[in-house]
């Protein structure tokens, strides 16, 4: 089968429907992804084609670009699988008559979960303003035939029949809403990722605290030195991921039980953790309860706060906000948590149930299901 994956180029969509296209390949499958050029060497290296689209810093033009390139590009495949956000994915399949299948990277959306999306600010915070929203579709599906007049609606109210989503039932909020046979809830996206740059583990003296932010919300300078003041004197060894855009020179004295860095392996290092202080995105709570490690989320926009909330709901952490933060709210909040015996077997449970799934081998097998309808 003849598969063309669509993305936009947002790490936190990408990073787990590699691990798919990896397995998918591994079944025969030919994949092509399409995608902005910085992200051609790590699709090139799941075994992919690559085909790209120009990159622009404006979402609207992103996206066109996008669906552009998907029509000059889609005659021939079987089939079109496409991360939600990028919501053209559907329309760009019916151009050609192929079945389109939908991934959710972060929770599946129903009308409240898009409110509180937009609600939480972000680049969605603009489309508050239901005139923006239409007007903004208006330019992005020119000459596209659309259901609604703005595009988070499309995604609500044109759906494809399958769509795949990286969590268990039990974390998706309003679960009742999506029916068992269009939305197959994978779990964690676990696979062998490409490391970025050689890691060793610092050796392990004292419990493990990791902190990082993701890959958008990242550049927290002042973030980051409370938790150098929150840990320097416990008896804890800390793993900070920074990003690019801070520089470690800029945090002042480093002290010995702190180890920082711009990018981590995070799968390793959670392996390894006995408490995570995120940003609570969606990637990063599915991977921290794959390995069944609590969390402090401290969260910024769209799904963060939605996540935290969970979080909280279901007794896996805390949440805590950012506005005001210390670093006495930070230690005390990340001590007391690591205490909390409740927390811990809540975590393990959920652990547990992440684990009895393969996500990708999974989607894999649903994938091929699906598409032997078709043949
Ligand atoms: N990540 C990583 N190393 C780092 C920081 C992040 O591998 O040092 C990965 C992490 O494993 C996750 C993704 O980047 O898969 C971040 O996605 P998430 O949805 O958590 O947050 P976003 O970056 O989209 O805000």
């Amino acid at each position: 089968m003849k598969i063309l994956f669509i993305n936009l180029p947002f790490s936190g969509h990408i990073i787990p429907t590699l691990g798919l296209v990896q397995e998918l390949i591994k079944r025969g499958h030919k994949i092509t992804y399409l995608l902005t050029p910085d992200w051609k060497e790590k699709i090139l290296h799941t075994g992919a084609e690559f085909s790209e689209y120009q990159d622009n810093k404006k979402l609207s033009v992103q996206m066109r670009n996008a669906y552009d390139a998907a029509i000059k590009l889609a005659a021939g495949f079987d089939l079109v699988i496409y991360e939600q956000f990028f919501f053209l994915g559907k329309h760009a399949a019916e151009k050609f008559n192929m079945p389109a299948i939908r991934i959710f990277t972060s929770m599946a959306s129903n009308e409240s979960i898009m409110k509180e999306f937009v609600n939480a600010g972000g680049m969605f915070g603009v489309f508050r303003s239901k005139w923006v929203c239409r007007q903004w579709t208006k330019e992005v599906a020119k000459g596209i035939e659309l259901k609604t007049d703005c595009w988070l609606k499309e995604i609500l109210h044109n759906p494809p029949e399958l769509n795949l989503v990286y969590t268990v039932r039990n974390f998706q909020p309003y679960a009742e809403d999506f029916k068992e046979e269009n939305y197959k809830f994978l779990g964690a996206s676990i696979y062998q990722r490409v490391p970025d740059k050689p890691f060793a583990m610092p050796p392990k003296k004292y419990p493990l605290i990791y902190i990082s932010l993701g890959t958008i919300v990242n550049n927290a300078a002042a973030f980051y030195k409370k938790c150098i003041r929150a840990f320097e004197h416990e008896n804890v060894q800390v793993i900070m991921s920074i990003g690019s855009l801070v520089s470690k020179d800029s945090l002042g004295k480093i002290p010995d039980n702190f180890s920082i860095y711009p990018f981590v392996p995070q799968l390793e290092v959670l392996e390894n953790t006995d408490i995570f202080i995120t940003h609570g995105g969606m990637n990063s709570v599915t991977e921290s309860l794959y390995y069944g490690v609590p969390m402090i989320v401290i969260p910024f926009m769209t799904d963060q706060p939605l996540n935290a909330k969970r979080i909280e709901e279901l007794h896996l952490g805390k949440k805590l906000e950012y506005k005001n933060i210390t670093s006495e709210i930070i230690r005390e909040a990340t001590l007391s948590v690591m205490e909390n015996s409740s927390i811990r077997q809540q975590t393990l449970a959920m652990k547990k149930e992440l684990r009895s799934k393969n996500a990708n081998a999974l989607g894999a097998d649903i994938i091929d299901e699906y598409m032997s309808g078709y043949c």
